[in-house]
């Protein structure tokens, strides 16, 4: 595997610290609200990564956080706290919050076929560990105690930045929008480990510690959790591109600090996902969750497949026009397999075409991540004139790793209707989408009511408008 080490910036050979046993760490989710598809893209791709890792023979041990306290809405330990945010939002307790966001999290997951990690763990029941973490960077002299916090100490360090060269200019306190000057930081640079003193009056969560009754910083749960179940040799740390800086920088200070030698020498990072007016955020513009997604007829996993046709290094763009064209493509991708099952497939595999395929499919994914190429791979296969059976098998191993469930999707096309066509998923979406065109046509939104009857067109359903209300048939 060669990938892209952000740690060396360059394309390296993938080595493990154990030969062939890969212990890889994913920044989860700050469950304070739904997860936004910007969020997923960076889980999509991770997802791939990690199971072309296991397709390929190694033995993977995957960690992810939930990151349920701590978590303040700037990532320079001041602003908002997020989760109490939504606590307030929702008239409800933080843990209840993060309870019903983590579930919705995984729901997403599961939607979108990303498997859940092998240890899931929410910060809040590793408060123990962050305190002994905290305790040995003061006793060692990385650490100091200001105005009842305490602190991470950076220039105690030979190298405090990793993944880029900031200019300390931009880093000054108080230049950057959102971020208050804290006092008792001895360098501008220096992370909160353990808050006591807080203007947040009313934080819920707090837990006795040796410097009083307080809560974790939102970087030491990571390293802990990292350290927790995968020991003093990470070989992978996965996240989003805005992740670098400050949270992974700050998890490697603290991490290299506390074991006394390099911690984890890969990094893997996802461009991010933007909208036309720029990043995706859940508070401004189109707040842009599967759920919604659904609700305007696109299947999930269609989202999935747009994902997989970019590469992870470049940002994406997302519009409703290109996610149409992924749906529309992925809608044909089904029926292409479908039409190679209805060929009987019986026979023998071709062995030498099935090893030269699968070939050329890991190589894509093991030439740092090319997802797109290994799409043109499954497409070169349906292209091929090798037997059906060879084909199928062929598309069965690739979505091990692309997971769009393109046999099971096949055979649910191929299947016969059920008994109870009303109640099937199918017409209740297309009926949902109908009144949703209804409704925009009402509002004289004609743009949105023509986009959703191409959707339904993609569908292979046609709608006629009469006098007594729309008439949908499939065609
Ligand atoms: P959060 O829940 O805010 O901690 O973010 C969860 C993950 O999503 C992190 O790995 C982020 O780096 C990543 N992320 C945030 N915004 C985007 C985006 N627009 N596109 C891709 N990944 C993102
Ligand atoms: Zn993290």
């Amino acid at each position: 595997m060669k990938l892209y080490n952000s740690a060396t910036h360059t394309i390296d050979t993938f080595k493990t610290h154990e030969p062939g046993k890969l212990k890889m760490y994913t920044c989860g989710p700050t469950v304070y609200h739904y997860a936004h598809i910007g969020n997923l893209r960076s889980y999509i791709m991770e997802d791939v990564l990690e199971k072309t890792f296991r397709q390929t023979g190694y033995d993977v041990l995957r960690i992810m956080n939930i990151t349920d306290v701590g978590h303040l809405s700037s990532d320079a330990d001041t602003g908002e706290d997020k989760m109490l945010k939504g606590a307030k939002r929702e008239h409800k307790t933080v843990m209840e919050i993060a309870d019903f966001y983590t579930k919705a999290f995984f729901e997403d997951c599961r939607k979108l076929n990303i498997r859940t990690p092998d240890v899931v763990a929410p910060a809040t029941s590793y408060i123990q560990d962050f305190i002994h973490m905290i305790q040995k960077l003061l006793d060692d002299g990385y650490a100091y105690l200001a105005g009842g916090n305490v602190y991470f100490d950076t220039s105690k360090l030979d190298q405090y930045y990793i993944f880029n060269k900031h200019n300390e200019e931009d880093l000054e306190v108080g230049v950057r929008e959102g971020v208050e000057a804290d006092g008792n930081k001895r360098n501008k640079c220096d992370f909160v480990l353990w808050f006591t003193k807080s203007k947040f009056e009313d934080q819920e969560l707090k837990w006795e510690s040796p410097w009083g009754m307080g809560y974790p910083g939102w970087h030491i749960e990571c390293s802990a959790i990292s350290l927790k179940y995968a020991g003093e040799y990470l070989d992978l740390h996965c996240g989003g591109i805005d992740n670098q800086f400050p949270h992974h920088t700050n998890e490697i200070a603290q991490s290299e600090a506390y074991l006394g030698h390099t911690w984890c020498p890969q990094w893997f990072h996802v461009h991010h996902l933007n909208s036309s007016d720029g990043k995706m955020s859940k508070s401004k513009g189109e707040f842009l969750t599967v759920s919604l997604l659904e609700s305007k007829g696109y299947k999930p996993l269609a989202y999935r497949f747009f994902c997989l046709q970019s590469h992870y290094r470049k940002s994406l763009l997302f519009t409703y026009d290109n996610l149409d064209n992924a749906q529309n493509s992925y809608l044909r991708l089904i029926e292409r397999v479908s039409r190679i099952m209805e060929n009987n497939p019986g026979g023998d595999v071709d062995s030498a075409v099935f090893g030269e395929m699968k070939e050329k499919f890991y190589a894509a994914l093991e030439d740092d991540l090319n997802t797109s190429m290994a799409i043109t791979v499954l497409y070169d296969v349906l292209k091929s004139d090798t037997n059906a059976r060879t084909k199928l098998e062929l598309i069965r191993e690739f979505d091990n790793v692309l997971s769009l469930d393109l046999i099971q999707e096949a055979e649910r096309l191929l299947a016969p209707k059920a008994e109870d066509p009303a109640g099937s998923d199918e017409t209740r979406m297309i009926e949902s989408l109908i009144a949703q065109r209804t409704e925009a046509k009402k509002s004289k939104n004609y743009a949105e009511a023509d986009r959703i009857r191409d959707l339904l067109n993609q569908m292979g359903v046609s709608v006629t408008d009469t006098a007594n209300g729309p008439v949908w048939k499939k065609v």
